[in-house]
């Protein structure tokens, strides 16, 4: 029987075989699929318990100085395109995780809520006095919340079965002049196309979906929002552009001989040699230059790792 895509109906076909990756949470081999409609990627069949690999530090706050620092660089980007395009308080993200964003969107002055999965996120958030609802189901949790001039969805799209609902239900939920910013795993990213199924942006089977932009952009018109930011090679996606580079040259390689051979640290307070260090910065250094070569082909045309889509409601 022929597999027909899960938001438009037409058929798909077979795109490439791919394991865990990135996390060995299991051994099974997932298939993925693109529509010949509407361009969209996805792994069928869908895995019936999809929280079984969401393991270990899936959630875990950076550990390291140089990587707070890192992290803090992508919340900091972020937070200015909200500042640059909102013209309210209200701020609702889907899916914080521990909420790093969050906590600089309330000290920049916004009045921040969310919606996560993990318990322990959920726990951590609402302690700190940012209200959040736990849920695997968004576009049913937002159905209770009230109206927002910021709703922000980073990187959670291509977690969801069906993200098309969210962004709908995400459209009735913005007060007139809100925005909706979705930002996503590009699947025309040059990356995906070196890598395959050792892309780490793939990240299988923990992203079941991979939404083109023009995939989102329609579900967006279709719900009354109008674009007015359309990127994927921003400073974002250049962020997302390192991470993408060195986290599949790990997968190429292997987790265990990239962790061994580079001697990349396998937790923060484990001490590193002078050697190690300087393994470690050659890597960096190795990455740097297949980057600046890749540059001209990665920076124009919407190729880079993800991409940054923001929206309005008419007032
Ligand atoms: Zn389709």
């Amino acid at each position: 029987m022929s597999v027909t895509c899960p938001y438009c109906n037409a058929p798909a076909d077979f795109l490439l075989y791919a394991q865990d990756e990135n996390r060995r949470s299991t051994a099974e081999t997932f298939v993925y699929y693109r529509c010949l409609g509407c361009g969209l990627i996805f792994v069928h069949p869908l895995p019936a318990d999809l929280s079984a690999y969401y393991v270990g530090d899936y959630h875990a706050q950076p550990a390291t100085e140089s990587e707070r620092a890192w992290h803090g660089r992508l919340e900091a980007i972020k937070l200015a395109y909200v500042q640059r395009y909102a013209r309210g308080k209200r701020l609702l993200e889907i899916g914080p995780s521990y909420g790093a964003f969050l906590r600089l969107a309330k000290q920049a002055g916004f009045a921040p809520e969310a919606i996560e999965l993990d318990a322990e996120c959920v726990a951590a958030l609402n302690a700190e006095g940012i209200p959040t609802v736990q849920s695997a189901d968004p576009a049913q949790a937002l159905k209770a919340l009230g109206q927002y001039d910021v709703i922000g969805m980073w990187h959670v799209i291509e977690h969801l079965p069906a993200a098309w609902e969210v962004i709908a239900e995400a459209a009735r939920h913005l007060a007139p002049n809100g925005i909706l910013i979705v930002a996503a795993p590009n699947p025309q990213a040059l990356t995906f196309r070196l890598f395959r199924a050792r892309w780490s942006y793939l990240d299988a089977p923990r992203h079941v979906r991979l939404l083109p932009m023009r995939l989102v952009e329609r579900v967006a018109r279709e719900n009354g929002l109008a674009p007015i930011l359309r990127t994927a090679g921003n400073a974002e996606a250049r962020w997302h552009n390192f991470a993408a580079w060195r986290g599949s040259l790990i997968n190429l390689i292997g987790q265990e001989r990239a962790r061994s051979a580079l001697s990349l640290p396998t937790s923060a307070d484990q001490p590193r040699s002078r050697a190690s260090r300087l393994k470690a910065r050659l890597f960096r250094l190795a990455l740097r230059t297949l980057m600046l070569i890749a540059a001209p082909l990665e920076l124009t045309g919407v190729r880079g790792s993800a991409y940054t889509l923001i929206f309005r409601k008419p007032a």
